[in-house]
């Protein structure tokens, strides 16, 4: 099955019982048992729920995976991974990342003896020189969160089997309908669903999609003894966001790309950061590695001024400023105060991420409105 067709029916199966073809919101914690152990396969809902896993199956679908296990948020997947590992094993992690995962890296998984070390991997091949006999997980993220770094997902991936390391890639901002880890060699792909997956702004969720064997079976052990498992009506939710996913990210897109063209021709605007210029560091392996550019675009304002920048931010009519990302409306975020708050300024500003940046999670509207909202705020 193609994507859109996958997207609207992959895991989902009209209810057998009523012939309801949307799946239904199962919201129960428990199942009745004929006899003791003897039942439907399902026993209690932190272990399975069925409209969670209509859409376990879904995601999986759409990542070109055999196994996806849902947690309640993005950072709950991601620290159920962590979990496969032990103290003393080294975990090597782009430099520029979502400030939530850095901050459970650092501040949460660190004191139980995992060691993260953050660098620049842009240059694929530069990783190799950091690789020790401990390093267990390397961990990406691309286009990266907020300056659109783009990581060579196959170049890594080939590194991470040679030293026999496991590659999980949180693919949060291509979403599966723009990239598929799995197909270039990664092990895990974690998203948050919050975001394009969802794609209303309504619902908290993660995700982590597998095609290994074993490690499916240790996601599926750690779901049910961690038990960061969101409710049956979210997993409602998110189906049914799904199921629009395609036409969305066809619109954030065209949108993205009108909207980063138009702020590069703007004579206010420094820089724009987005991975579908030409003149994008690695352009090319955007191109390779996606099937578009997506709808997240950053940018700096002439004169690099703070309080510029803050004016922006606060004058916009369409644009909602606000965290998150991959809604059908447009948000704007200050990423140095909001999202990436939890890194220190030190460590931000050595990644190239300035307080002045201002990022854009470009929505679904008419584009001219949102160009005539750039340009009343921008002035
Ligand atoms: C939002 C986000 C997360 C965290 O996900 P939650 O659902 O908020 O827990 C992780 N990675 C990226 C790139 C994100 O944008």
């Amino acid at each position: 099955m193609k994507f859109a067709t996958k997207a609207i029916h992959a895991g989902v199966e009209p209810e057998p019982h009523t012939g309801a073809v949307m799946t239904p919101i199962f919201q129960t914690s428990t199942y009745a048992q004929e006899a003791p152990g003897k039942h439907k396969g399902y026993e209690y809902s932190r272990t399975h729920n069925p409209t969670r896993t209509a859409l376990q199956k879904n995601l999986a679908a759409l990542e070109n995976g055999k196994f996806a296990f849902v947690f309640g948020s993005g950072l709950a997947a991601t620290d159920t991974l962590l979990r496969l590992f032990r103290p003393g094993d080294e975990v090597l992690v782009t430099d520029d990342l979502y400030g939530g995962t850095y901050r459970l890296f650092v501040r949460v998984i660190q004191h139980f003896g995992l060691k993260f070390k953050f660098i620049p991997m842009q240059d694929a091949q530069s990783i190799e020189s950091h690789i020790t006999p401990q390093t267990k997980l390397i961990w990406i993220e691309t286009p990266t969160n907020p300056l659109m770094n783009i990581i060579d997902i196959e170049a890594i991936a080939k590194i991470a089997k040679k030293h026999n390391i496991t590659l999980a890639v949180d693919n949060t901002f291509a979403s599966p309908y723009l990239q598929n880890p799995l197909d270039l060699g990664a092990d895990v792909v974690m998203h948050s669903a919050t975001k394009y997956l969802g794609g209303h702004s309504d619902v908290v969720m993660g995700v982590l999609i597998t095609n290994r064997e074993d490690l499916a079976q240790e996601f599926g052990f750690l779901q049910n003894a961690v038990g960061a498992v969101p409710a049956p009506m979210d997993c409602f939710l998110m189906l049914r966001g799904i199921k629009t996913l395609h036409l969305r990210m066809q619109r954030h897109c065209e949108n993205g790309a009108k909207i980063a063209h138009w702020l590069r021709s703007h004579p206010r605007v420094e820089k724009v950061f987005w991975c579908g210029f030409p003149d994008h560091p690695n352009h090319e392996v955007a191109k390779r590695q996606m099937r578009d550019f997506g709808g997240m675009v950053s940018f700096i304002l002439k004169g690099d001024d703070l309080e510029e920048a803050k004016r922006v931010m606060s004058s916009f009519k369409v644009f909602t400023l606000a965290e998150s990302l991959g809604g059908v409306e447009s948000l704007c975020t200050h990423p140095a105060t909001m999202t990436h708050a939890s890194i220190p300024k030190e460590q931000r500003e050595k990644a190239g991420l300035k307080d002045t940046l201002i990022r854009l999670s470009v929505g679904v509207e008419d584009a001219e409105d949102l160009i005539d909202d750039l340009k009343q705020a921008i002035g």
